[in-house]
């Protein structure tokens, strides 16, 4: 990073600009403003180096500031700025989807791109339903997610999403909606490395809902294999095999969401290998570009994929794609993100730190207020006790004492901290980013 980087100005007016899922008013009182980055670290427009705590938000898997993700930006966007997706291509969008697909379980051979995750849940239902109709069975219609799931915020992912306050502020959403229930339960699994052992018998409560609404009307269920948005909730042990025998014994569709787990979060390039499920389709995002490029997508078992390829060769086989679909910057991005992932055997890596990682937070165990602690992978959420003022203010006052006081950055999800830092960290780093953890919950404490 050039000192050119930093020789920011900065606005003395930041009212124009609403700031997404963020404390507008707060904020701009005490700005929390970022001007460059590389490897581990964030550095502030005040100067000031911060520990990424967070891989940027789940992407950054490879660190910041890669130069090889920026030279092949820079090099496409000299070469091929833009061109149309529908009905044209460009050839790395289609070596991408090679790539991707290399990495997925076997079956999943097709990729379709879009932006986001928000974006890759939305065409992940929209598929689920033209798939059940193209098959003759239009009667699927129903979606089912979970409680305490987030799958980005179109209306589709809001309405399986399970995150009350993403949802009450608009409306109805999507009718045909269940969610099975969350399988978090502290009293049952608290402090867990890994898969919690209890839980698998929550997957059974798909049968109640089949039961009651009739499988002839089901098209899908979406989970996360580790709901990271609200906490770091890992699927249980055995959960998730359960519900892959339930859909397929029903003929619904399962989908994962691995938008934070995927490109090896949990150590393996998707985390259906690691609990040796396949699902029918993945959404990914985030780390497929090591975040420096927006792009999403969904892997599709080629069952369903050819589905669609059996009406008349020159009709569109599904109506459905936006204008920035596999964009020439972002498979860039991601052709490079991917190389790197392969060269320095990232996702390997993160195996085999992932019980140094589970050690060093569990350390954490005994700070105060701390009632919770839940690792898999390479991520932790320490969940803290909430203060006086309700829930979600301890986090909140964390977030912010990380930042201004310890040069830490994290996520929080209410009153959980949530560190996901990038798979290049050192054990040393480890090390003070736990102990600048242990600073920040004994601040709010
Ligand atoms: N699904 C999951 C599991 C996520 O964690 C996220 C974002 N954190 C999304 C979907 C939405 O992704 P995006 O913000 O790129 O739309």
């Amino acid at each position: 990073m050039s000192d050119k980087n930093l020789a920011l100005n900065i606005p003395n007016d930041l009212s124009a600009f609403w700031m997404p899922f963020t404390a507008n008013r707060a904020f701009k009182k005490a700005p929390r403003l970022i001007a460059g980055a590389k490897d581990m670290h964030y550095i502030t427009t005040d100067g000031r180096k911060v520990l990424d705590g967070a891989a940027g938000m789940w992407c950054c898997n490879a660190g910041h500031g890669r130069t090889e993700i920026a030279a092949a930006i820079t090099r496409q966007a000299d070469a091929l700025d833009f061109a149309p997706p529908f009905q044209f291509g460009i050839p790395q969008a289609f070596e991408l989807a090679n790539r991707v697909s290399e990495l997925a379980p076997e079956g999943l051979d097709h990729v379709f791109f879009c932006n986001s995750g928000s974006e890759a849940a939305d065409t992940a239902l929209k598929l689920a339903l033209a798939y059940h109709r193209i098959a003759g069975q239009g009667s699927r219609i129903r979606l089912i997610g979970r409680e305490r799931a987030y799958h980005g915020v179109g209306f589709g992912g809001t309405a399986v999403g399970g995150i009350v306050s993403n949802r009450k502020m608009f409306g109805s959403l999507l009718t045909g909606v269940d969610h099975l229930q969350s399988t978090y339960n502290r009293e049952k699994q608290a402090f867990s490395k890994g898969e919690p052992q209890w839980g698998a018998e929550l997957a059974d409560e798909l049968e109640r809902l089949v039961a009651l609404h009739g499988a002839e009307t089901i098209a899908a269920v979406i989970v996360e294999p580790m709901a990271g948005s609200t906490g770091v909730l890992p699927a249980p042990k055995g959960y998730l095999k359960r519900l892959r025998e339930i859909t397929q014994k029903h003929g619904i569709l399962l989908i994962f969401d691995e938008v934070i787990t995927g490109f090896g979060r949990l150590g393996h390039a998707f985390a259906a290998e690691r609990y040796g499920v396949l699902p029918d389709m993945i959404t990914f995002a985030k780390g497929v570009t090591n975040g420096a490029a927006p792009m999403g997508g969904l892997l599709v078992h080629k069952a369903i994929h050819d589905a669609f390829m059996t009406g008349p060769a020159n009709a569109v086989e599904i109506f459905h794609g936006y204008t920035y679909s596999a964009h020439p910057l972002a498979c860039a991005a991601g052709l490079a993100t991917l190389d790197i992932y392969r060269a320095e055997e990232l996702f390997e890596r993160a195996r085999n730190l992932e019980p140094k990682f589970a050690d060093a937070v569990m350390s954490l165990r005994e700070e105060p207020n701390v009632v919770d602690i839940r690792t898999v992978g390479i991520t932790a959420g320490i969940e803290l006790a909430p203060n006086e003022n309700g829930p979600g203010d301890r986090g909140f006052t964390a977030l912010r004492a990380g930042f201004h006081d310890y040069d830490l950055m994290m996520r929080i999800a209410g009153d959980t901290l949530a560190l996901t830092p990038p798979l290049i960290i050192s054990e040393d780093q480890i090390g003070e980013l736990v102990d600048k953890t242990a600073k920040v919950i004994r601040a709010v404490a």
